[in-house]
């Protein structure tokens, strides 16, 4: 099976998913959207009422302020993939439960193994404790770290800079590194031949 092929396998289950209470009240599913060969995967929390309408990840305002940012290193939505921690709204935008993300995260887990991106980036908390479970956004925001083989750069949530200004520029410039991870990254995987060669975790600074 195709990568383009196995997405939608797991979209039409996502679809049918009745693994957690969400089922109940979404609308939509919002499994994701992009590109199977990209090379960076943004991953954030959860639906929101204009995705939870549409099906599609990141369409409200933190979804124009993310299509500002890709655009500030030349990359259009259809260049990346975009997914969220849980693929169904939780009501009222509440936090996603541990026991939701738990439902949902064999999906995003065979999402990531089929497009196999270079660089993983978390875009918030739910997405950054995967692989950071004990960290704090503001100490880690922007730096990669290479972990079982991939590289993972949490930054903050788009939504952050709409409701705190001042980290708008904090994460304008965050994303304006992603190129040169994305360099950094395929040199790691040209010299590595698989991940099983890569040290457990590695900063890059
Ligand atoms: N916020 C998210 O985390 N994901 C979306 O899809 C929209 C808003």
């Amino acid at each position: 099976m195709s990568a383009a092929e196995e997405l939608k396998a797991i979209e039409a289950e996502v679809a049918a998913c009745t693994a957690c209470k969400l089922h109940l009240s979404r609308k939509l599913v919002v499994p994701g959207a992009g590109s199977p060969q990209a090379d960076i995967v943004f991953i954030g929390e959860a639906p929101g009422f204009h995705e939870n309408e549409q099906g599609v990840p990141f369409v409200g305002a933190a979804g124009r302020f993310l299509d500002e940012l890709l655009a500030s290193i030349e990359l259009q939505r259809e260049d990346v993939f975009i997914c969220n921690v849980v693929k169904c709204r939780p009501p009222g935008n509440r936090d996603p439960e541990p026991a939701e993300m738990e439902a949902c995260s064999g999906f995003l887990n065979r999402q990531l193994a089929c497009i196999h991106p270079t660089v993983i980036v978390t875009l918030g908390r739910f997405s950054m404790s995967r692989y950071f479970p004990r960290a704090k956004i503001s100490g880690i925001h922007g730096q990669a770290k290479v972990i079982g083989g991939r590289m993972i750069v949490p930054m903050y949530h788009p939504a952050a800079a709409l409701h705190q200004p001042s980290l708008r520029r904090t994460i304008e410039e965050d994303f304006l590194q992603l190129p040169a991870y994305i360099q950094q990254g395929k040199q790691m995987e040209i010299q590595a031949s698989g991940p099983e060669d890569a040290p457990e975790q590695l900063s890059l600074f």
